[in-house]
């Protein structure tokens, strides 16, 4: 089994996507272990302390529990979840 995968469809919730993940934030608050991480890309900006483009990344699907949570809350499906070995599930099967 590999690793629990975690994407984000950023057509979907970015900065070219209709959503803006800063008005939205539903996947941050539901999930427990705090997998995702809001924050402006990596693209030049105009103005540093003003960054416009924001994205959300699953920066630890390690810890992730396979909930769905965030799946179910994501108002334009942008989420996409593969459960796979993660700490959470190491620690409850091994
Ligand atoms: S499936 Fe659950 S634990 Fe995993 S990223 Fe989504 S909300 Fe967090
Ligand atoms: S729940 Fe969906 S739309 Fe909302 S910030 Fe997360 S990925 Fe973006």
């Amino acid at each position: 089994m590999g690793k629990t995968k975690i994407k984000i469809d950023y057509k979907k919730c970015g900065p070219d996507g209709k959503m803006d993940p800063r008005e939205c934030r539903k996947c941050l608050n539901v999930c427990d272990p705090a997998v995702f991480l809001m924050h402006p890309t990596l693209e030049e900006h105009p103005d540093p302390y003003n960054p416009e483009k924001w994205v959300v990344t699953p920066v630890w699907p390690d810890v992730c529990t396979s909930c769905g949570k965030c799946v179910s809350s994501c108002p334009v499906e942008a989420i996409k979840v593969s459960p796979g070995e993660s700490l959470y599930k190491m620690r409850m099967h091994g």
